[in-house]
């Protein structure tokens, strides 16, 4: 399925959003940086994840670290005052800090 990040951008980007697979908070709402991102549905779709999961839980789904290749064109990736986690810029291929 490839709902998994089209269904309510602005609840999570604004919401208390947790990984379904370890329940860290992914939207903005965790202190150490949000992880919203979407990925090319050929990548999601080898992970077999369902649901809204944070970077290091679809590595391991992945079996490999995620690559700035692996993220489509949305906004959310391209977003640099969204508070993103340093892990989530590390994978992106985006300085640790804007600006
Ligand atoms: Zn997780």
């Amino acid at each position: 399925m490839a709902f998994h990040a089209r269904a309510s951008l602005a609840n999570r980007l604004l919401g208390r959003v947790s990984c379904v697979g370890c329940g860290a908070l992914v939207s903005s709402a965790n202190p150490d940086g949000a992880e919203m991102f979407m990925l090319h549905d050929e990548v999601w779709r080898a992970t077999k994840l369902q649901g809204i999961y944070c970077v290091g839980c679809t590595e391991a789904a992945l079996g490999r670290q995620l690559v700035p290749a692996d993220f489509n064109d949305a906004l959310v990736n391209r977003r640099t005052d969204s508070g993103m986690s340093s892990r989530l810029r590390d994978r992106l291929g985006l300085p640790d800090q804007a600006g």
